[in-house]
Parts: C-alpha cells; structure tokens; sequence
C-alpha cells in the first residue's frame, strides 16, 4: 500500500494584513526548507494570495484558498473562481468550512458544486465535514457525518470516481477554535469511519491513498498523538498557524 504523506495546512481565515501574511510565509519556508517527508499549505485571505506565493518563490510550501464559486466566471458579484484562484498561484482550495456552513448558510449541494468545479480544474479540494456539539451527544455523529459525505460528495458519487488527490478534513464543529480537542481515539474512530465510506463508495485503492485531516484546536501539544493514529493523515490548523512559532512546532511533529 502506498503511504500517505502527512499534510500539515494552516488556516488563516480573515486574519493578517497582506505584510503579515508574508512575514509569517517566509519565517515557515525559511524554517521547513530541509523538511522532508511532510508537506506544509498556507489558506490565507484572497487579497493576500498574490503576495504570499510570490513569497514563497520556490520554497515547498502549498498555497490554498479559503473558498470558490463553483462558476468559472460571470455576474457573481463578490465571488471568485477556481481559475482566479490558480491565477493567484493556489494549488488548493479549502471547501465546506463549518463556518462556511453555519455563517453563510452552504449546504452540502453548494459544496458539492464547489468541490466538481475544483477538481475540473486540477484544483486540490479540501473538504471539511464535521458535527456539532448536539448532535454528538444526541448520538448522531455518524449519521451526520454519512449525510455530509453522500451529499457533498454527490457528483463524485455520480461518476463513480473520487480523484485520488482529493483530502478531506475531519472538524468537530465543537473542537473548532475552543481549544477543546477530539482524543485521538475519537478522532481515528471518525477517520476510518470515513475511509471505510470512501472503500464502500468508491474502491478500496482510492480509500487508501485519500488523505484524511483533523481539525479543531491543533495545538504543538496535541498534535504528535493525533499523528499517532493510522488514518490520520495531517491537520487542518486555524489558531495555532497564525504565528510561526506554534505552526512550525506542529509541522515538526515527528520531532517531538
Ligand atoms: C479551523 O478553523 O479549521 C480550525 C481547526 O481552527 P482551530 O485550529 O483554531 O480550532
């Protein structure tokens, strides 16, 4: 079986000015140049995009967007497509942010969109699902979580392909910036579940080499027994990638 290589990706939602943004993207290249073995993503805002890969030059490291519309182009005011994106040199998209889900009201049918037209351009999606502190305790974690999978993955179901590139990330919406994290056990519970959904509905070579994130409250302190588990495949970070520091601590995982 080929290995998974482990993703480490930071979120930046709406935080950091454009200079920022390129102080801390250098601080991590310069500090994960030799890094072997892992690979690293920055998301951060659109305006910063530009700006960010240029600082990245040839250094390693990924570049995501946070979002995409799932039209190439047209009357979408405030919107921006995947070719934009790739424009702005990203390789990435996050998609399905629970955020995204729960602020802006997107559906699972809305990033099903999303997803079909990031992967029609050769754009990495990084899909997130996740359920909320009630529903966990109401017991319907894996219900939740099946729905979330056949909907937002319904094109890919329809073609009865799913690009083996493609990564999910795994977010408790309860985990997410409380600094409450899922065990590890809870987490690699939820992992598999979703590897063993990805073998049923597709095949079992595309469940194995599909990447499966954590995220919800990654910190340096936490993040070597979540990597720790065999279908944990990387972490979506939010908090702890705004400073290079704590990024680069849990980048080093391995290390620790
Ligand atoms: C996120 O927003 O994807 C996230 C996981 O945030 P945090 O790490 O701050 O919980």
């Amino acid at each position: 079986m080929m290995k998974r290589r482990p993703l480490i990706a930071g979120n930046w939602k709406m935080n950091l000015s454009v200079d920022d943004s390129i102080k801390l993207v250098r601080e991590i290249a310069a500090n994960t140049d030799q890094l072997e073995g892992v690979e690293v993503l920055v998301a951060p805002p659109f305006t910063a995009l530009s700006a960010v890969k240029e600082a990245i030059g040839n250094s390693r490291i990924f570049l995501g967007a946070q979002n995409i519309h799932w039209e190439m182009s047209g009357a979408y005011t405030g919107e921006i497509s995947g070719t934009m994106l790739q424009e702005a040199g990203c390789t990435h998209v996050i998609i399905g942010h629970s955020e995204r889900r729960s602020l802006f009201k997107e559906t699972s049918e809305i990033i099903d969109f999303k997803a079909k037209a990031a992967s029609l351009l050769g754009l990495v999606p990084i899909l997130c699902i996740g359920e909320t502190l009630e529903q966990r305790e109401g017991g319907q974690t894996f219900a939740v979580l099946r729905e979330q999978l056949v909907l937002s993955l319904n094109n890919y179901r329809t073609d009865r392909m799913m690009p083996p590139s493609t990564i999910l990330a795994y977010e408790p919406v309860w985990a997410i910036g409380t600094g409450k994290t899922a065990t590890p056990l809870q987490a690699q519970e939820v992992h598999r579940f979703i590897r063993e959904w990805i073998d049923k509905n597709f095949d079992s070579g595309t469940a194995s080499q599909v990447r499966i994130l954590y995220g919800g409250s990654v910190k340096p302190d936490n993040i070597s027994d979540l990597m720790s588990k065999e279908d944990i495949d990387g972490a979506l970070v939010g908090g702890a990638s705004l400073k290079a520091d704590s990024f680069l601590q849990i980048i080093r995982f391995d290390e620790r």
